[in-house]
């Protein structure tokens, strides 16, 4: 296993994400001895990062790594979860919350701990007097029950170099969605740049997109055969994030057991891409994209009469292109409304000034389309704050 340092800890470089764990197709629930056979397989490789969040399979993600940690010494390993903030029905009692997590992992304390999901919309709950959120984590941290606190974070740059200058010193690492198609796709490297740069450690989150890097499409995949036919998929996306120095932390969130398997192999040593194997990544990284090719250049933005945001509203436009995430819409909801994609009056004047001939009044109309008629957030955690106020029993 390959391992680095991280404010005098040992980390293994791969970290378990508990998001995914395999059901019982005749039950719903969590197939446990899978989980366990899985977990035995990576503890006993040298895996000593286990991650979950409380809403993750709908709350039964802290009790299944539980229950599979549960046969191993507490200090031979690391436990992260995430305070949901996002999922919230309201203001809550979150220290009743924080509590609930700490008792379905079965400890005392949080090795790490994250405000979960901060995006442009988010972070106004995260950051709100009345929902008190911050100051409560800072608590828990001072009782010694979080011992590392970080984010994690689906929103732009401006937005994350904003909040690390604002909270210098509160927090440690960021977690971002980050791989070999996500580094232009949602500008990942800009934001590897920013936390490099506030000196925080960098934790990574869908290294393989949601399997899509580990599931090529054949024409891809076969690319990559050329270069060694026993290689997987995702090996190559492992090897993508290993030879970003400043990452810490890779969580993949395996649910077979040849998953962990393939990734143990994986993280046994690090074996750099050839230039010709990365060049292949980028290539098949653009041959996956679908959308516009903004560069982010803002030559358009200072002739928009709406003063609309437009490579942030391209980036979202892009996003939804590429998959039917919730995160572009969450980002959207994050702007004022008269910022958002409906405001775009067609005038046409971005387009002429646009190096790479992108037809954005086309666009901005089709974002608005997708954002009014696409699942949104709000749809997607009814459910959460239902389950919430059940925990903390609020009915
Ligand atoms: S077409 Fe839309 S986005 Fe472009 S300048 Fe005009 S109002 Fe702004
Ligand atoms: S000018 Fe074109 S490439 Fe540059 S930010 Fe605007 S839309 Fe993107």
């Amino acid at each position: 296993m390959i391992y680095n340092d991280f404010n005098g800890l040992k980390l293994s470089r791969l970290g378990f994400g508990c998001m995914r764990f395999a059901l019982d197709p005749a039950t719903g629930e969590i197939d446990q001895d899978k989980v366990n056979a899985m977990f035995e397989l990576a503890y006993n490789s040298g895996v000593n990062y286990y991650d979950t969040a409380y809403p993750y399979l709908d709350g039964k993600s802290e009790n299944a790594m539980a229950e599979a940690l549960s046969r191993y010494p507490r200090d031979s390993y690391y436990i992260a979860d995430k305070f949901p903030g996002h999922s919230l029905p309201g203001p809550i009692d979150n220290i009743a919350l924080f509590n609930i997590s700490l008792e379905r992992c079965r400890t005392d304390y949080f090795d790490f701990y994250l405000l979960h999901n901060v995006t442009e919309w988010s972070v106004k709950i995260y950051e709100s007097e009345e929902y008190h959120i911050i100051p409560d984590v800072l608590k828990m941290k001072e009782e010694g029950k979080i011992r590392h606190l970080g984010f994690s974070f689906h929103g732009g740059p401006d937005l994350l170099d904003e909040l690390l200058t604002k909270y210098e010193g509160v927090f440690e690492f960021v977690q971002i969605q980050c791989n070999y198609l996500d580094w232009t796709l949602q500008d990942a490297k800009r934001k590897y740049d920013i936390i490099t740069k506030h000196g925080l450690g960098v934790w990574v989150m869908e290294p393989c997109r949601g399997g899509k890097l580990a599931n090529l499409p054949e024409e891809f995949s076969n690319r990559l055969k050329e270069f060694n036919p026993d290689a997987s998929d995702a090996s190559y996306a492992f090897r993508f994030l290993q030879g970003l120095p400043n990452i810490r932390m890779i969580l993949s969130g395996m649910n077979e057991v040849f998953q962990v398997e393939d990734n143990l192999n994986t993280f046994k040593e690090y074996v750099p891409l050839t230039d010709a194997e990365r060049d292949t990544l980028f290539e098949i990284a653009e041959g996956m994209k679908r959308g516009v090719p903004c560069t982010g250049c803002r030559y358009c933005c200072a002739g928009c009469p709406m003063e609309l945001n437009i490579p942030y509203l391209l980036e979202c436009y892009n996003d939804y292109k590429f998959s039917t995430s919730l995160t572009a819409s969450m980002r959207i909801d994050g702007l004022d409304p008269d910022k958002r994609p409906s405001n775009c009056i067609g005038c046409g004047q971005c387009a002429h000034a646009c190096p790479q001939g992108i037809d954005v009044p086309a666009a901005l109309a089709e974002l608005s389309d997708l954002y009014a008629n696409g699942p949104t957030w709000a749809q997607a955690a009814k459910g959460r704050h239902e389950s919430i106020k059940k925990d903390l029993g609020m009915e």
